[in-house]
């Protein structure tokens, strides 16, 4: 009995899925959304993605973030501490239209795969942990939301927390985030204490049953007058705001004299407007632990968000042909690589052949549709979706992929004369935006910490590298490299949870046991003053004769790494080169700036000048490129080396009386203050650049410092230069002295 009612279930579940694959095979672009979900770390992305999967019936049980089964989070480290680390791509279909959702990374170390993952969406929901309001990292996705002109929702999470104030979410909206929140929902009490929803547009109070994990909620029309009043107030609220930014809805409630004459359709209409043009953003609110409010949240993304069509209007310029934007790329252990490509125009078939932005030809073997770690083989994608492709060797993360060489030649013609013909309303923003779509290289950010990384032992060295090599594909931000004076592998990484996770994942998916050194800091080194030398070497080989002499000159120089001396007392020399040697040599000389003396760091802004060589007959390249390197690390032990810091640019929001105390705390640690500006009412906005080596603990002093007031945003924006007592403080840090 039992079994014939589990497989009765089982049934029913497949022929859900069937129906829903059928729905999404036919999916066209207006029926599509493409979202991301943001938030600072711990306000519930995970549990709200579970949820929505939950209830559009792609899970048939609920995953828990504590518990350790949930879908998105996929990775082993990600499981052990419950949280989001790659971003992964899951699709379901709700209430006819194809939700394609990418779940990003929360964590600071990780701010590369959001940026990559907001290239392939159309709009972006904002979780907010309801008792925490705007926190740090909320301000930062924000940011790079604006960066991409996303339009959003905000939904306030956590509500069944007693410490939860939604007013203190709308206006933490408002303050920190200089946001226009519209509240289409307001929290109730049910009678049994629990969790509801008022809904502001239909005025109608939402309860979720909790026996079937909320798979169903009623709704029913209100039933005090005091709750009635209330709530018509809120609505008038909401129309009086929204008019103020759309003309239609403003024009209806002009002529109908009255806002309750307004229908729902038309606010709806009206908000979707306005969202879709950044002008407003929707505020929902529920408990995605306690399964209340996810339905609603859906419905708003369909109701608001904009289609693939509505965005990405730059691409029409392809007509019906291919464009699709690489935004990731990930490592499946069965699979190989698989590029992750948010398809713009046109459609991308198995089999095909493609051009990437390099230039290179490929083919894509297979296709798969996205529901996390599973994937789901298709024929064909086409524009407004995201395509999962196996096969493609030399694309990275960034490229545009075409149909050919004539097809982007021909779109890039069309994109000219659409853009002379707009020329009156031309904006210099616009086109950065274009030159940034079409370019599109990947903004890789320098590695601002390093470790060693050793092996367990000496034969599992290769292993590691090519270890190492597969997960840089996936994650350009780490940084290998090879310390040749002290025979170690170097890992460079944006912060300490960064190597952590690779060390994990070395362990969980490679199985080596590698051991990291302690994180230092990545100074750069640039050269003091310039310098010239010549090096004469000569050694007998195997009784070959072998002997270069060589004059180099280091010049700071930020824009020619390597140049040739041609004034009338070289040019001889040089042009009678070999092209061989010459590129030995190059590759020598440049390889040699890896590594300061100084600290080891990378040397930077400088330049090598060849003035003269003479390369003796019989002489091995190997000979000619160490040459060149020797003669390089002379060069700069003559010249010396400064030491360039990395600094952070944060952005730091707090109510106007504990800016004082920020600034105080911020010049005792070598900060730069570049702006200070009002934040609404009652805060100020500091703008600031301090160097990383005086952060370490900085957020939890700033909480300190603020009574948990402030919140705080922070960025790697480049390196400089710092002053003697610093420098040498730095130095004798980095040789384990102090
Ligand atoms: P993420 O870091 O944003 O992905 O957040 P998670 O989904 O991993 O959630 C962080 C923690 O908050 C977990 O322990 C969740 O169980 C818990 N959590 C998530 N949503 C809610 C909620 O609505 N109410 C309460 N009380 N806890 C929640
Ligand atoms: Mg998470």
């Amino acid at each position: 009995m039992q079994y014939s009612l589990l497989s009765a279930q089982l049934r029913c579940y497949r022929l859900l899925l069937r129906q829903q694959a059928h729905f999404i095979n036919r999916c066209y672009s207006d029926d599509i959304r493409n979202i991301g979900i943001l938030a600072h770390i711990d306000a519930g992305k995970t549990t709200t993605t579970e949820r929505m999967l939950f209830y559009a019936g792609k899970t048939r049980s609920l995953g828990e973030v504590h518990r350790g089964n949930t879908v998105t989070d996929y990775l082993t480290q990600e499981r052990e501490r419950g949280i989001t680390i790659c971003s992964s791509a899951v699709t379901f279909a709700w209430n006819g239209k194809r939700i394609n959702l990418l779940d990003t990374p929360g964590h600071i170390d990780f701010t590369m795969e959001v940026e990559q993952s907001l290239y392939a969406v159309d709009g972006v929901v904002v979780v907010l942990d309801g008792s925490a309001g705007v926190e740090a990292q909320t301000v930062t996705v924000w940011t790079q939301a604006d960066k991409h002109r996303l339009p959003r929702l905000v939904f306030v999470n956590k509500m069944d927390r007693s410490d939860a104030i939604f007013d203190k979410c709308i206006d933490d909206l408002k303050a920190k985030l200089d946001a226009k929140p519209i509240c289409t929902q307001l929290p109730a009490k049910n009678v049994d204490g629990q969790l509801g929803i008022y809904d502001v547009i239909t005025l109608e109070q939402l309860t979720w049953q909790q026996n079937d994990f909320g798979r169903t909620y009623s709704i029913a029309k209100l039933e005090s007058s005091f709750e009635i009043r209330e709530l018509h107030e809120k609505r008038n609220e909401l129309i009086d705001q929204l008019s103020g930014v759309d003309d239609e809805l403003a024009e209806v409630v002009i002529s109908t004299e009255s806002f309750d004459k307004v229908s729902n359709e038309l606010i709806v209409q009206a908000l979707r407007r306005a969202t879709c043009q950044q002008k407003v953003v929707p505020v929902l609110l529920g408990s995605a632990y306690k399964n209340i409010g996810i339905q609603r949240l859906m419905d708003a993304v369909n109701a608001y968000l904009p289609t693939p069509k509505e965005r990405n209007q730059i691409y029409n310029c392809f007509g019906d042909d291919l464009a699709g934007k690489v935004f990731k790329i990930v490592h499946d252990k069965q699979r190989g690589p698989l590029t992750l490509v948010r398809m713009l125009r046109g459609e991308l078939k198995r089999g095909m052949r493609v051009l990437s932005s390099r230039g290179q030809a490929e083919v894509i073997a297979k296709i798969y549709e996205p529901l996390a770690d599973e994937y789901r083989e298709v024929s064909s994608v086409r524009a407004g979706d995201v395509a999962i492709c196996a096969g493609l060797k030399s694309t990275v993360t960034g490229d545009l992929l075409t149909s050919s060489h004539t097809s982007l030649k021909n779109a890039q013609k069309r994109l000219v004369q659409s853009r002379e013909a707009a020329a009156p309303q031309y904006d210099e923003d616009e086109l950065d935006v274009n030159h940034e779509l079409f370019s599109i290289e990947p903004k890789i950010p320098d590695a601002v910490y390093f470790c060693s990384i050793e092996p367990p032992s000496l034969s599992t060295q290769t292993a590691m590298e090519q270890a190492l090599k597969q997960l840089q594909r996936e994650d350009p931000s780490l940084r290998v490299s090879y310390d040749t004076v002290t025979g170690q592998t170097v890992l460079g990484g944006m912060g300490e949870l960064h190597m952590d996770i690779i060390k994990s994942r070395l362990l969980s998916e490679y199985k080596i046991d590698v051991d990291l050194g302690q994180l230092q800091i990545a100074y750069k080194e640039t050269i003091e003053t310039p310098a010239i030398t010549t090096l004469s070497v000569e050694k007998d080989i195997a009784g070959s004769k072998q002997n270069v002499n060589i004059t180099l000159q280091l010049a700071n120089n930020q824009n020619e790494l390597f140049s040739l001396d041609k004034s009338p007392e070289n040019v001889q020399n040089l042009n009678a080169l070999r092209p061989r040697v010459l590129q030995v040599l190059r590759k020598g000389a440049i390889g040699a700036l890896e590594r300061g003396p100084r600290v080891g760091g990378q040397v930077v802004d400088t330049q090598i000048r060849l003035h003269n060589v003479t390369v003796g007959r019989g002489t091995a390249d190997s000979f000619v490129m160490a040459a060149a390197a020797q003669c390089v690390q002379k060069l700069l032990c003559i010249s010396g080396t400064r030491l360039l810091e990395p600094i952070m640019a944060m952005q730091i929001v707090a109510p106007n009386e504990r800016i004082s105390g920020i600034i105080a705390d911020l010049s005792r640690r070598r900060a730069l203050i570049k702006d200070v500006m009002p934040k609404g009412d009652r805060n100020k906005l500091i703008l600031v650049n301090a160097p990383l080596a005086e952060l370490s603990g900085y957020s939890s002093a700033l909480r300190t410092i603020s009574s948990g007031t402030a919140s705080m945003t922070m960025q790697p924006c480049g390196f400089s230069e710092m002053n003697a007592a610093d420098e040498s403080l730095a130095v004798r840090r980095a040789q384990g002295l102090d």
